[in-house]
């Protein structure tokens, strides 16, 4: 790849159900319901996965870590996010900058926005104001609406590092 820009696009769906924890941005949300899935759920941190392997064009989340294999079941998705930042740092790329907003009723997001940031710029090596997280509900309509489930859509764009060229 020589292309000094590179852009990703990644959007993550789960089932929220009772007695799951609930993962969001690599820290657990105070809440009745979590998410449900093969490792932890973590709808916003495999939304960022699947734009940063769109971006270098390997693929989904889903051909790397697959929910069939025992090795993912429950596994802390930011291993997973540390993964995939390795395989955008061998394609000869950095993170510019990620955008992301997730999707749900409750809890607000507000207030774990800034721990989300801080954990996600940690694996990332990046600094926190180069990760936005944002959050929206759907009034209420859909899925989302009702609490059966979350939402994640993020995008990342990444820049060729020097040292590659
Ligand atoms: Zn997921």
């Amino acid at each position: 790849m020589t292309q000094p820009f590179r852009i990703g696009f990644g959007i993550d769906f789960h089932q929220l159900a009772e007695g799951r924890a609930l993962w969001i941005g690599g820290i657990k949300l105070e809440h009745t319901k979590g998410a449900l899935g093969h490792s932890d759920a973590d709808v916003l941190l495999h939304a960022i996965c699947d734009a940063m392997l769109g971006a270098v064009n390997l693929g989904d989340i889903g051909f790397h870590f697959p929910d069939t294999d025992d090795a993912f079941k429950n596994i802390d998705s930011k291993i997973l996010l540390k993964r995939t930042n390795e395989f955008v740092t061998k394609a000869g790329y950095q993170i510019g900058n990620i955008d992301s907003t997730i999707c749900l009723e409750f809890p607000k997001i507000k207030p774990y926005a800034p721990q989300m940031k801080k954990v996600i710029s940690e694996i990332l090596s990046v600094d926190e104001n180069q990760v936005s997280i944002k959050a929206t509900t759907s009034e209420k309509m859909g899925f989302v609406g009702r609490e059966e489930g979350i939402a994640a859509y993020a995008t990342v764009l990444l820049m060729q590092n020097n040292d590659s060229l």
